[in-house]
């Protein structure tokens, strides 16, 4: 017992230790939080639907139809009607034979990981892929090769030394903590050249990139071999989804444990993101309204002299260093009715802590304007 004390302490101490806060009000850019109205810039829905009236009607209508919970796991008695159209509606979207809904985005990481690979498999990853991806691997008791952030020439030379035949590579799209994102054409051919499974996380993708908000395989025009993401961000719902070739698919359905042994999700989220993919198809101007603003947001910051991540996703970290310092300016945001939250270790590499700023396309430019002074305000004083 004491170690777990000492544990907390110790992250008391240097500055880790993270306390939850809770929003009084729907996800949206001016809420509730901790007792106050303040500006939210860090919510990962981008298009602002959680506060959007025909998704709250989906909702209801499920709940009228369907009841509350699904009451089973998948291949038991909890899948429903809901389950396969939204299935369909995500082939459609992300142009594939076949997809499969899971609970959650990382339920969906660790399942088709651990499905997929196992101790004979090398699994080429991204340093910064996302934490379910990492556990996934894990899981699989794969060979683990990491290279190095966007760097083609060091994948090349890792894929040279350790390829085996059964080999995986995985990268995020749009990297969370980072906001940049991956060089999915050269990375797809590369994979194709050398026979390699490729695996894309569009977890920040949909609804964000590609012309009809498909994601980030639209936006490059490339087609790994499996594409996974969530319904959870864009969407402004819950669940995982992965979509592929009808054979992968049915190999995932006997296969993904977390998808095999888990509760199927509730009739009320999936009817709720139905339609938030219906919906996402035709919302081209918020799309264009949420880069422009990510556009403008990055040019004042580095016209200030604010370090940050380049980029063109609504993801747009502020490098600060220190863990204290980027909690210390996080809570002085926060005094001026601000919350951008200070991103610390583990999520992100010790000296590289940072506050993550994420946009949305319903703030206002007053509202960003507003912030972008008060950020360079706090940072230099
Ligand atoms: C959020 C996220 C996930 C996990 O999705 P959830 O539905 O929140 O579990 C997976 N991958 C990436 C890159 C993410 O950003």
């Amino acid at each position: 017992m004491n170690k777990y004390i000492e544990y907390i302490r110790n992250l008391k101490e240097t500055d880790l230790y993270r306390k939850i806060k809770y929003l009084e009000s729907v996800q949206a850019p001016n809420v509730y939080f901790e007792g106050k109205k303040i500006l939210l810039l860090a919510s990962n829905s981008y298009l602002g639907l959680c506060e959007n009236k025909e998704m709250k009607n989906a909702a209801i209508d499920a709940i009228n139809a369907f009841g509350v919970g699904s009451g089973g796991s998948r291949l038991t008695t909890g899948s429903n009607i809901l389950h396969k159209k939204l299935e369909d509606k995500l082939s459609e979207l992300k142009k594939c034979e076949r997809s499969l809904v899971f609970s959650t985005g990382y339920a969906t990481n660790i399942g088709i990981i651990q499905a997929l690979a196992n101790k004979d498999t090398v699994v080429f990853c991204d340093r910064l892929n996302h934490a379910s991806i990492f556990d996934g691997i894990k899981l699989s008791c794969a060979k683990l090769v990491l290279y190095k952030h966007l760097d083609l020439n060091d994948l090349t030379k890792k894929i040279k030394k350790y390829k085996v035949e059964n080999s995986i590579l995985i990268t995020d799209g749009v990297f969370s903590m980072d906001g940049d994102i991956a060089p999915l054409k050269e990375i797809i051919e590369i994979t194709k050249r050398n026979n390699i499974l490729s695996i894309v996380d569009d977890a920040h993708g949909l609804g964000v990139l590609g012309k009809t908000g498909s994601g980030i395989c639209e936006y490059f025009d490339v087609k790994p071999d499996l594409i996974m993401g969530t319904l959870s961000k864009a969407a402004s719902s819950e669940g995982g989804y992965v979509c592929g070739d009808e054979e992968l698919i049915e190999y995932l359905i006997h296969k993904a444990r977390s998808f095999i042994y888990s509760t199927a999700p509730s009739p009320i989220t999936t009817a709720v993101s139905i339609c938030a993919l219906d919906l996402i198809k035709g919302m081209n101007f918020e799309r264009d309204e949420l880069l422009n603003k990510s556009k403008f947001v990055r040019e004042k910051l580095k016209e200030a002299n604010i370090n940050i991540i380049d980029g063109i996703t609504p993801i747009i970290p502020i490098i600060i260093g220190e863990a204290k310092r980027a909690v210390e300016i996080s809570n002085r945001l926060l005094d001026n009715n601000i919350f951008i939250p200070a991103i610390r270790p583990p999520t992100v590499k010790e000296g590289t802590s940072r506050l993550r700023l994420s946009l949305m396309a319903t703030h206002s430019y007053e509202d960003l304007e507003f912030a972008i002074k008060k950020i360079c305000e706090v940072i230099n004083e």
